[in-house]
């Protein structure tokens, strides 16, 4: 496999880039051609202007996605552009690996996507997510550091959760460009944890990359379900879980297949939200948020649960307009 890795990260001594140096060393070592955009390294420029161009559509107006279409056409992209272009026009994975910077990538990256990521060349005319580059079917994953605790970015903590926070990558350039996205590596607190703590992500990292090619990617939503980008065609439901019957051992017992299953409906893309209260809590209840394209679908889903026999499913679709 060819992979790209566009690196962000001013500091070659950095945790950062020691994370996207490992990830090289073992893709390499599995036999994989790594290109590497080292961002700072190139002195990328991240300002989108008319220096992208060398040709002109309209020299009174930059509209930047019509003069991106004619320089597809007329082989009109700068010379830093087009290397770049190429790259990802050939590569078949990308990664991207930066520090987490105001809740976001930094604007070197930022700048390479602004600039890179070409309508016509990249995207555009039917080329998106499941119809884009390689027709959806390439692969792409990030890698990043943070300053902020796992803590803080699960969903409970002071920041919002770091999914949310990763959809514009994940979503709005992985998979709006055809790549689909593997579940990010993160680091977090990369300066304030030990050398020890660290190293154990430097290991964890490589064991990802040992299976890079063979992880199964996250489901995205289809453009085929939105036709003409209009209405999700699938209903959502919201379901109230309650228990009826007594806990007893072989219910414990099914507990960590009960969180398998939770984990595999939400990389499906079925269960849209979770929350439950308190194991113990006598008036336990679980919610649940799932798309599917009806309410027999969705029951299908619910009979997975190994403590189905345990719960009572009460399903309501939910509207989209009122
Ligand atoms: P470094 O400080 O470079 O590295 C940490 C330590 O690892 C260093 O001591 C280094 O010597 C050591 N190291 C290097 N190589 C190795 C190795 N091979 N093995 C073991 N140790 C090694 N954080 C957030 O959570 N949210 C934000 O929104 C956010 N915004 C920010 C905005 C800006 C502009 C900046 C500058 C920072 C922001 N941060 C934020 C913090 C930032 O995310 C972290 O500082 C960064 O991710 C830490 O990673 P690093 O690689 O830069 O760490």
């Amino acid at each position: 496999m060819k992979i790209l890795i566009v690196h962000a990260h001013h500091e070659p001594k950095s945790f950062c880039s020691a994370l996207r140096l490992r990830a090289k060393e073992q893709l390499e070592k599995d036999g994989h051609e790594v290109i590497l955009s080292d961002l700072h390294a190139l002195n990328f420029d991240p300002v989108s202007d008319r220096r992208n161009f060398t040709t002109v559509k309209d020299a009174t107006y930059l509209k930047q996605q019509q003069e991106e279409m004619y320089a597809s056409d007329a082989h009109g992209f700068a010379a830093d552009l087009e290397a770049e272009i190429k790259k990802l026009e050939e590569c078949d994975a990308l990664i991207f690996s930066f520090p987490l910077w105001w809740f976001g990538m930094p604007a070197i990256l930022k700048g390479w996507c602004d600039r890179v990521l070409a309508m016509g060349r990249i995207y555009g005319g039917g080329k998106f997510f499941e119809n884009g580059l390689g027709e959806g079917k390439r692969r792409a994953m990030l890698i990043a550091t943070t300053g902020g605790g796992a803590n803080a970015y699960d969903g409970w903590g002071l920041n919002p959760p770091l999914d949310e926070l990763l959809k514009p990558i994940q979503h709005g350039i992985f998979w709006f460009n055809g790549f689909q996205p593997l579940e990010p590596f993160i680091a977090y607190s990369a300066s304030r944890i030990g050398d020890s703590e660290r190293e154990k992500y430097l290991t964890a990292l490589t064991e990802r990359m040992a299976h890079f090619t063979k992880e199964v990617p996250l489901i995205m939503p289809l453009l085929a379900d939105y036709p003409n980008w209009g209405p999700d065609n699938k209903g959502r439901f919201q379901i109230v879980v309650s228990r009826i019957a007594e806990i007893d051992d072989k219910y414990k017992s099914l507990i960590q297949a009960e969180a398998d299953t939770i984990k595999k409906l939400k990389r499906e893309g079925v269960l849209t939200d979770f929350q439950m209260s308190a194991l113990e809590d006598p008036d336990w209840r679980a919610f649940f948020k799932m798309r599917g394209s009806d309410k027999d679908e969705i029951q299908k889903h619910l009979e997975q649960f190994p403590l189905a026999s345990y719960l009572k499913f009460e399903i309501t679709k939910l509207t989209h307009s009122f």
